[in-house]
C-alpha cells in the first residue's frame, strides 16, 4: 500500500499562559512506495514519532492530508486504517500466553471478518512461524527474552495483515547483539510480507542497514529523502552530513578561491565550479590519504589500531570537531616521532557547505 503525506503540519499548543506552541511536523510532503521500508531518522524531539502517529491516526494533523493508496485516510480513526503498530515498550499483556497475545487483535473483528477460534489459532501459528516464535506459544511474556518479546509484539501487529506496519524505535530496549539480530529479522519479515513499513529510529546505523529509503528530519522538517548510500554520499546539508556516519564527518572552516579549497593556509583540494567565499568543508574519515607530500597538514595526536584499519587522530585550528579522525589502511606507517601529519583529500569524500545556509555546494570532480 502506497502512503502519501501532503503538506502535513502538526502544532501542539503551549500549555499555560505565554507558553510557545511546538511545530512537531512542519509541512511534511513525501510518498512511500508500496512495499518499501522507510526509516524516519533524526535526533530526539525532531518529530519522528509525531509523523508516525499521524500516519497511524493516533494524532490528527493541524493541516494537510494523508492517503493510503488513493484513499484519503486523514479523518479515519486508527482502527479503520489497517495499520499494525509496534512500540519501544512492547506492551504485551503479561497475564496472556504468547498465543493469546498474538490473537488478541483478531478477537475484535466483527461482521464478515469475524474468525472462529480455530481460524485465529491457524493464523497466529502462521505469523509466529514467520517471526520464529512458534515454539514459544504457551509461554507468558515474562518467560521470554527481550528479543522474543519484541517478536511477539511484531507478530501481534502483523496478525491482521495490516496495509502498513509502523515501528517506533522497536529495538531500543534490546542489547547491542540482539539489536543487530532483530533488525535483520525485521528486514526479512518485511521482505517476506511485502508490507509497506515505516521505522522510526534515532540510530543512523540502524536506518542505514535496513531501510530502502531514509527520511532525515530536524525540528519537524524534512532535511533529505534518499537511499541510504545516496544520503551518505550526497548529503543535502551540513546537518545530514553530520548526522550520518561513524566516526562522524570532520568539519572545518575554510574558503574557496579561484576553484581551490583552502583550510587555513593550505590549498587542500581542487573544487572547480564552487564560488569564492567562506565555506564549511566536511571530510569523511575515509576521505584522507596519508602522504608526506600531501597538501593538508594537521597536528598529529595519536594513532589507534583498529585491526584492518588505523585511526589517525589529529587536530587543526580550523576544525569544528575537537579532534580529526581519519581512517586509513593498517598497511600505512605513521611516523609518530613527527609533530604533524599530512594528507591528500579524496574529492568524493569531501563536501562543501554554505557558511550561512549550510546547504551543500557542488563542485566538479576532476
Ligand atoms: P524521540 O526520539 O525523543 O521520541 P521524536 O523525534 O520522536 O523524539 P516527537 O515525539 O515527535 O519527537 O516530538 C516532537 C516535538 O513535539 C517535541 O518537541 C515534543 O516535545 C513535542 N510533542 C510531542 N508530543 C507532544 C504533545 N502531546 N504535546 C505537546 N508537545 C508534544
Amino acid at each position: 500500500m502506497k502512503v502519501v503525506l501532503e503538506h502535513i503540519t502538526k502544532i501542539f499548543p503551549g500549555r499555560g499562559r505565554g507558553a510557545k506552541a511546538t511545530v512537531a511536523a512542519n509541512d511534511l510532503t513525501f510518498e512511500i512506495p508500496d512495499g518499501e521500508l522507510i526509516a524516519l531518522l533524526g535526533p530526539s524531539g525532531c518529530g519522528k514519532s509525531t509523523a508516525l502517529n499521524l500516519i497511524s491516526g493516533l494524532q490528527k494533523p493541524t493541516e494537510g492530508r494523508i492517503f493510503f493508496g488513493s484513499d484519503d485516510v486523514t479523518d479515519l480513526p486508527p482502527e479503520n486504517r489497517g495499520v499494525g503498530l509496534v512500540f519501544q515498550n512492547y506492551a504485551l499483556y503479561p497475564h496472556l500466553s504468547v498465543m493469546d497475545n498474538i490473537i488478541f487483535p483478531l478477537g475484535n473483528l466483527r461482521g464478515k471478518e469475524k474468525m472462529s477460534k480455530e481460524e485465529m489459532h491457524k493464523k497466529a501459528h502462521e505469523i509466529a512461524k514467520l517471526v520464529q516464535i512458534d515454539e514459544l506459544m504457551d509461554r507468558k511474556p515474562a518467560e521470554l527474552s527481550g528479543g522474543q518479546q519484541q517478536r511477539v509484539a511484531i507478530a501481534r501487529a502483523l496478525v491482521k495483515m495490516p496495509k502498513v506496519l509502523l515501528l517506533d524505535e522497536p529495538l531500543s530496549n534490546l542489547d547491542a547483539r540482539l539489536r543487530l539480530q532483530t533488525r535483520e529479522e525485521i528486514k526479512r519479515i518485511q521482505r517476506e510480507t511485502g508490507i509497506t513499513t515505516v521505522f522510526v529510529t534515532h540510530d543512523q546505523d540502524e536506518a542505514m542497514s535496513i531501510s530502502d529509503r531514509i527520511i532525515v528530519m530536524k525540528e519537524g522538517t524534512i532535511q533529505q529523502i534518499g537511499g541510504p548510500q545516496e544520503v551518505y554520499d550526497s548529503p543535502a546539508n551540513l546537518f545530514v552530513a553530520n548526522f550520518l556516519g561513524t566516526p562522524p564527518i570532520n568539519v572545518f572552516s575554510g574558503h574557496v578561491r579561484a576553484g581551490e579549497l583552502y583550510i587555513g593556509e593550505n590549498d587542500v583540494l581542487k573544487v572547480k565550479g564552487a564560488p569564492d567565499g567562506e565555506v564549511f568543508a566536511a571530510i569523511r574519515p575515509e576521505g584522507f590519504i596519508l602522504d608526506e607530500n600531501g597538501p593538508f597538514e594537521c597536528a598529529l595526536g595519536r594513532v589507534e589500531v583498529m585491526g584492518r584499519d588505523i585511526s589517525v587522530v589529529s587536530t587543526h585550528h580550523d576544525s569544528q570537531n575537537e579532534v580529526i579522525r581519519s581512517i586509513i589502511s593498517a598497511e600505512n606507517r605513521v611516523d609518530t616521532s613527527k609533530k604533524t601529519v599530512r594528507f591528500f583529500l579524496k574529492p568524493k569524500k569531501t563536501f562543501l557547505f554554505d557558511k550561512k545556509t549550510e546547504a551543500r555546494i557542488d563542485f566538479e570532480i576532476a
